[in-house]
């Protein structure tokens, strides 16, 4: 059983809530709200790739000293969110347009061939369970929560991953996933270019009536329309501050 590596978007329990009484000396003081908000911001596009992100500015616009600005910095590098350079701060990432394109092309030469093999050895409980993970995905898109419908959608392929059976292109398409959630992340142009739903609708269809082809010629469609639903021209914009972006 292969576990979860992808990127870990959710990590504390109704975030925005302590940010709201953050100037109450009773409430414990974490930096988990800051990290959250700034995560929901670069998420959303609130503040584009590239966006430097000052701590004294962030400071003040969130009203919390930089000794909860820096941990929340960090744990943003940690998931691959924020770039930490040494002398010059933190920055918002900027995955490169080629290396977008790259990981784009691994992703539609191996998983193909992953979606044929599941078709071909897919067993009811794992098409059951592949189901269910389609309804979750549909929930958190209905929902509007970006960050759980981006990690939903590659879990949809890892799941589909795990169920295809074969150790070295599982453990390729997980790393290939980790890198291209961040790039959807941060370059998204509309909600459905997560992962529509239909396509994968589709594909678990082929894959419960065992049709190899089907599955495989779905999957790489599919992952053409995800890169074309990408901006990686989207940049930094200079003429708007930080707080003007993030009081949006
Ligand atoms: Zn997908």
């Amino acid at each position: 059983m292969i576990m979860s590596r992808g990127i870990e978007f959710n990590t504390s329990p109704n975030p925005m809530k302590t940010l709201a009484h953050k100037q109450s000396d009773a409430q414990p003081v974490s930096w988990a709200p800051v990290y959250q908000a700034l995560r929901e911001a670069i998420i959303s596009h609130q503040i584009p790739p590239g966006t430097k992100l000052p701590e004294d500015e962030l400071s003040s616009i969130y009203s919390v000293g930089r000794a909860l600005i820096r941990p929340a910095l960090q744990a943003l590098a940690h998931d691959k969110l924020v770039r930490l350079e040494p002398n010059r701060g933190a920055f918002v990432a900027q995955p490169s347009k080629q290396e977008a394109r790259e990981i784009f092309e691994a992703r539609a030469l191996i998983e193909p061939k992953v979606a044929a093999l599941a078709a071909q050895v897919a067993t009811p409980a794992a098409i059951k369970e592949l189901r269910l993970h389609l309804e979750h995905e549909h929930s958190a898109t209905q929902a509007h929560d970006d960050g759980a419908a981006i990690k939903l959608s590659a879990g949809f392929h890892m799941a589909i991953a795990d169920i295809a059976a074969h150790s070295i292109f599982a453990s390729y398409v997980y790393d290939l996933l980790s890198r291209s959630s961040l790039i959807v992340a941060l370059y998204w142009k509309r909600r459905d270019a997560t992962c529509e739903s239909h396509a994968h609708h589709a594909l678990v269809e082929a894959i419960a009536n065992h049709k190899p082809d089907d599955a495989a010629n779905l999957m790489r469609s599919h992952l053409v329309d995800l890169l074309s639903g990408l901006d990686l021209e989207l940049v930094s914009k200079q003429d708007r501050t930080l707080s003007d972006m993030l009081r949006k």
